[in-house]
């Protein structure tokens, strides 16, 4: 794993365990990621956090800025 794509993932992943943050590591294999817990990811395995979009149309809240913008994208789609 590089590290985009290993940052990318914890930017979108939690542990599938505790739900925490994920942290990008490193080692001489590469960059790899750890629960902030120390749960064994191998095991516990992750889990996508929600879209923004999926947030929204759950009636979730969210920071104004990024509502108007689903909203924007959501008419020009319809
Ligand atoms: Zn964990």
């Amino acid at each position: 794993m590089n590290y985009i794509e290993a940052q990318r993932t914890a930017d979108r992943c939690i542990c599938g365990k505790c739900s925490g943050n994920l942290v990008v590591m490193n080692n001489k294999d590469g960059y790899y990621l750890r629960c902030v817990n120390n749960c064994d990811l191998k095991v516990t395995g992750l889990r996508r956090l929600k879209s923004y979009t999926q947030i929204y149309l759950e009636g979730g809240m969210l920071p104004v800025h990024i509502s108007n913008n689903i909203e924007k994208k959501l008419k020009k789609n319809r």
